[in-house]
């Protein structure tokens, strides 16, 4: 299939970016890798009349560690520059381990994190990474931003908090919390695939060993990633052992998690997957959060 016919419009600065979208509102859609977009115009799933290309805002893309230990990213950074980074887990150890799931190299190479995060897919492992760490987004529009947290971000299939003339301009990781420990595991049938179930799991551990906080959220089990708070609160003031993480892990998967299925999976065996991933990612991040074995 082909697209629809459009008009092309390939701004050089944001604030010009920001004008058009003004101006033609939902008529228009920002292109950023193209990796999701072209693929659903070709579909003529979206027919913008305009496409407004950020590709050549280079102010949009950078990585930006703040002396406080927090991560900036620009809403047009690579997903594969992001994972290049050389010292991301030390800001990250969670977006680190994930990067490398979502879909290929070649791809990656594209896709954006601004795009990543807009097009708010509930299999993508970018959404459900930013919620654990409680990152919050700059949005912008002509004349104005606003910071919205993650968690206040994705509102459900395909849908954000971004309003038609907003443009996702950067991303802040806060800095990593001491006595934590984090880990992402997911189930593809082949790697690249888009996760048949997946979860980004972290741990904070108290001075006197006990859990002070944890949180779960799952991916592609639901319209939107799923911020398991039952489960997560399960584990608050626990002592960490295998007998707590298999209760939680139950309950996540057949009191939390509601999953449609899909022709790869059954609503079952996707609530098997969410048991057995969330036993692996609680036992990782515990070991992590004690300092044992590998750092991400
Ligand atoms: C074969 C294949 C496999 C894939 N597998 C995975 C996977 O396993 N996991 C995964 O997470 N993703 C996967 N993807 C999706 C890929 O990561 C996409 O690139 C990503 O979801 C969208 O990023 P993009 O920069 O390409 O955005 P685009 O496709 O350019 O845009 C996507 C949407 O976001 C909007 N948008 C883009 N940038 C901004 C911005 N800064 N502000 C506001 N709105 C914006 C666009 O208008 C559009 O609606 C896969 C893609 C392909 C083709």
């Amino acid at each position: 299939m082909k697209p629809a016919p459009f008009e092309y419009r390939a701004p050089e600065s944001l604030e010009a970016a920001l004008d058009l979208m003004a101006e033609h509102g939902s008529e228009a859609k920002l292109l950023a890798g193209g990796q999701s977009l072209i693929p659903v115009m070709n579909f003529r799933l979206a027919q913008p009349a305009i496409l407004v290309d950020l590709n050549r805002i280079e102010a949009l893309d950078y990585l930006r560690p703040q002396d406080d230990g927090s991560l900036r990213i620009g809403g047009l950074t690579r997903l594969r520059q992001v994972e290049r980074m050389a010292d991301l887990p030390r800001h990250s150890a969670l977006l680190a381990e994930a990067l490398p799931w979502v879909a290929h190299p070649q791809i990656r190479n594209r896709s954006t994190v601004g795009g990543t995060l807009s097009h708010a897919d509930p299999a993508a492992e970018v959404p459900a990474v930013c919620l654990v760490e409680g990152a919050r987004f700059r949005l912008a529009r002509k004349g104005g931003e606003r910071w919205v947290p993650a968690a206040d971000f994705f509102r459900g299939l395909f849908d954000t908090a971004l309003e038609p003339d907003e443009i996702l301009v950067e991303v802040e990781l806060p800095a990593p919390r001491e006595r934590t420990g984090t880990s992402f595991q997911e189930i593809a049938r082949r790697h690249g695939d888009y996760a048949m179930a997946g979860v980004a799991a972290s741990l904070r551990f108290a001075s006197d060993g006990r859990i002070d906080e944890g949180s779960l959220v799952f991916l592609s089990v639901a319209d939107t990633p799923l911020v398991a708070s039952e489960a997560s609160a399960m584990l608050a003031g626990e002592a960490p052992s295998e007998s707590l993480f298999e209760a939680v892990a139950r309950h996540a998967a057949t009191a939390e998690v509601d999953p449609a299925g899909t022709i790869h999976a059954t609503p079952d065996f996707t609530r098997h997957l969410v048991g057995v991933l969330t036993r692996r990612a609680l036992a990782a991040a515990a070991k992590r959060a004690n300092g044992e074995g590998e750092t991400t």
